[in-house]
């Protein structure tokens, strides 16, 4: 058989003006080891996995050395850091070593963190600690498995060396894989240099990246901006019907392909309210759950802002254009979000009133203290379809499973069966489970047991199917097991 290949990869980062990005220096750790090698997605990225798994492709993702064709860059950017402006972050603990066309025929970035210090690291180490490694690996590839958009997770590796935190923690490098990381905040950086030859140059490359036909409207920025927003409110839509919670929604961590990005102290919500945080250093539950669509919308009126002067050669017109575009953000979000409760309650076509409904159940979930995924899964039955379930839920639900049951009369003529298996599919059984999340980091980081990491991504790989053997994965925490902060 043939020598595996490394990897040759472009650098297309590095066509934008130099004063966006530094050639990153190398910072190699002492002992570098495979936590665990996507394969699947190496199979995608057209990537060599025994290369990858090999020396040296483990000192690459090490961030130890690169093969000749990859030369990282760090990124700079800007943000809204909990609505403070910071005019300078850039990547403090991130590498992008380049460019990968996908099976597909898509560019998709590879990008190392936690790989030590660049010229944008602050007062930060640079580094990562093994356990929100784990946890973006864990949660970003169970969000690609809801079918929901996101950034990838390529390999995690160990460092063998200790970060300091509050306490000493072992280290580790995740490489992380995205259509490509330029954020609201890269916008916001350029828009701030008032070069408006930059702003078009750093719109033609994401355009060129995420949507070619931008290329050939007549209005680039404004059709940009357009789609930008349609991404974003439906990402957000599917968050919030998974019940997830970003945790740490800066402009910097908004990225304008509409990828999930950034996993820090983000978690699903077991327990139904709207005004869950998780988050520990979300003192005032600005990113809660119920704010994240309002959030968005105050990320993507920034982004419109930094592309104002792009919009339109009529400098009146700019703001007008603007506000159009960030007025569709509700449109779209309202029609992710309905369609997709519609789906989740088995229902097809909509109605006058459905809205109401959905109010009525998350109101009773609310009041219940109901598991947000354990009810529509519960709902996912044919006995509870066909009104004959009446043990499952609290009887608190009574009134609103006669609400819905006369509107499923009023529904297609599909069997309860048929029905049920189509809210199956989009109702998971499986979500990231706070608790579980922290026991399998506290399994690897105190007794160097990854074997919790592995079974959870294997469940989580199927988040639509029952597994066997695998019902404690789908509970929500018993009282003395609930997780009350993430911290990143
Ligand atoms: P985050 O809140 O993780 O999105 O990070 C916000 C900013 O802080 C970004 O510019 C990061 O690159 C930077 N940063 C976070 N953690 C570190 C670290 N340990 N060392 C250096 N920079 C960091
Ligand atoms: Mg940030
Ligand atoms: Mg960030």
């Amino acid at each position: 058989s043939s020598a595996p290949m490394p990897p040759v990869m472009a650098q297309g980062f590095t066509q934008l003006p130099e004063w966006m990005y530094d050639r990153g220096v190398l910072s190699p750790v002492a002992a570098p080891r495979l936590i665990r090698l996507n394969e699947a997605l190496a199979a995608e990225l057209g990537l060599d996995a025994r290369w990858l798994a090999g020396p040296q492709g483990l000192a690459m993702l090490a961030g130890n050395s690169m093969p000749a064709g990859v030369e990282p860059v760090a990124t700079a950017y800007a943000g809204h850091q909990f609505g403070y402006y910071n005019p300078a972050l850039g990547d403090g603990r991130a590498l992008l070593l380049g460019d990968v066309r996908d099976r597909a025929g898509h560019v998709r970035e590879i990008q190392l963190k936690g790989a030590g210090r660049t010229v944008f690291s602050r007062r930060g180490d640079g580094r990562a600690a093994l356990g929100p490694v784990l946890r973006e690996y864990l949660l970003s590839e169970s969000m690609a498995a809801l079918g929901i958009p996101t950034t990838r997770a390529l390999a995690a590796v160990s460092t063998g060396e200790k970060v300091q935190r509050e306490t000493l923690l072992p280290g580790a490098i995740l490489a992380r894989v995205a259509s490509s990381h330029l954020r609201v905040g890269t916008f916001q950086y350029v828009a701030a240099r008032r070069d408006p030859a930059a702003l078009r140059q750093l719109l033609d490359f994401a355009i060129a990246r995420h949507d070619p036909q931008a290329l050939h409207s007549p209005t680039p920025a404004l059709t940009f901006l357009q789609n930008v927003v349609a991404a974003q409110a439906s990402l957000v839509a599917r968050w919030m019907l998974v019940g997830f919670i970003h945790g740490v929604m800066n402009t910097d961590n908004m990225a304008i392909s509409g990828e999930t990005i950034d996993y820090g102290p983000c978690a699903f919500m077991d327990e139904y309210d709207p005004a869950t945080v998780f988050s520990f250093i979300d003192e005032h539950g600005r990113y809660a759950y119920t704010n994240q669509p309002t959030i968005a919308l105050w990320n993507l009126t920034r982004l419109a802002e930094a592309l104002l002067p792009l919009l339109s050669d009529d400098e009146d017109e700019r703001p007008v254009l603007a506000r159009q575009a960030l007025a569709e953000f509700n449109t779209r979000f309202h029609t992710v979000y309905f369609d997709g409760m519609r789906a989740k309650l088995g229902l097809t076509a909509a109605q006058e009133g459905d809205e109401a409904l959905f109010a009525a159940l998350l109101e009773t979930m609310h009041q219940t203290h109901a598991d947000m995924t354990g009810t529509f899964r519960a709902l996912s039955h044919p006995a509870m379809l066909a009104g004959e379930d009446t043990a499952t839920l609290p009887l608190a639900f009574a009134p609103w499973l006669e609400r819905w049951h006369q509107r499923l009369r009023q529904d297609d003529a599909r069997s309860p069966e048929a029905r049920a298996q189509a809210m199956r599919a989009v109702n998971p059984c499986y979500i990231p489970r706070n608790h579980l999340v922290e026991a399998m980091i506290r399994s690897a980081v105190e007794e160097g047991d990854f074997t919790p990491f592995e079974t959870m991504l294997t469940v989580l790989a199927a988040p639509y199917e029952e597994q066997p053997g695998c019902e404690r994965y789908a509970l929500p925490p018993g009282a003395d097991e609930r997780v009350r902060y993430t911290f990143c």
